[in-house]
């Protein structure tokens, strides 16, 4: 979800649409072919996973969180290193996507090891169960502390405006694409995350080993993780057995939307609050 917000782009509507299309699609086919039962649907989960996606929402309609107003105020200046060394286009636009998901990835990996950053992001992995709504789960102070560090990365590195327009709707789709219980056929499934992340793939992030948790930090592609040594695939039969969550300790409250929203101010702050370790 936080990548639906550090978006931007000339088309609103167009977004708009196109995102309600594209989760009624992925509903359906978790409906078609889901990677795992999950067991008995716990009260209130769903409910409190959109009500952070519509909180989220509405900070991200009030205050400009997109790395594309960045990259257009640096672009119009001047300013970053491509910008000053006026970078041709192709050279920008394959940089500007190797930066932009390395920004992703680096983030994504401080939220694990920093304590206080996995105080807040620990409410994303809290979910006990894995679909389409937990892309929606992330706590607001996440996006407070994304949001300046990816506008930060961009104006100096003076990443492409209109690659990241694109860059960034595509994030949309993945943020959904990822969290989709959904079992993509497993020919395809390997064909895929040669390069990009399928639902397979991220579900591990979301395992209650910690060992499993700790990997697969990427959000589009899967490049990052083979490159630092995260990333970790499982037979869809094996994740079929995979329990979500942090663990007994962490899933009390785990589908409460206040005792979510309080989370990041109580309890421990480690990651070494995770119950069941690899
Ligand atoms: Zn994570």
């Amino acid at each position: 979800m936080l990548s639906a917000l550090i978006r931007g782009g000339s088309a609103p509507w167009l977004l708009f649409f196109g995102f309600w299309a594209i989760l009624c699609l992925f509903a359906a086919a978790e409906l078609w072919r889901p990677l795992h039962d999950g067991g008995e649907e716990p009260g209130g989960r769903i409910a409190g996973n959109v009500g952070f996606g519509v909180i989220n929402a509405a900070i991200g309609a009030a205050v400009p969180v997109s790395t594309v107003v960045p990259a257009q105020w640096a672009a119009a200046h001047g300013i970053g290193l491509m910008n000053h060394l006026a970078v041709p286009f192709l050279a920008a636009a394959v940089a500007t996507v190797l930066v932009r998901s390395l920004a992703t990835y680096v983030m994504h990996r401080l939220s694990h090891a920093v304590p206080l950053l996995w105080r807040v992001h620990r409410v994303h992995h809290s979910d006990t169960r894995i679909d389409l709504s937990t892309g929606f789960r992330n706590h607001p102070l996440e996006l407070a502390i994304v949001a300046p560090f990816y506008a930060v990365v961009t104006v100096a590195c003076g990443l492409d405006p209109r690659v990241l327009a694109v860059y960034e709707a595509v994030g949309i789709v993945f943020t959904l694409w990822d969290h989709a219980n959904l079992a993509v056929p497993e020919p395809a499934d390997r064909l895929l995350r040669r390069l990009l992340v399928t639902p397979a793939v991220h579900h591990i992030h979301h395992s209650s080993r910690r060992a499993d948790t700790d990997s697969n930090y990427g959000e589009v592609l899967t490049l990052w993780d083979r490159v630092f040594g995260t990333y970790r695939e499982k037979p869809q039969a094996e994740l079929r057995e995979t329990r979500f969550g942090l663990g007994d300790a962490a899933d009390v409250g785990a589908s409460s939307f206040l005792h979510q929203l309080r989370a990041p101010f109580a309890g421990e702050a480690a990651p070494s609050s995770f119950a069941s370790e690899a």
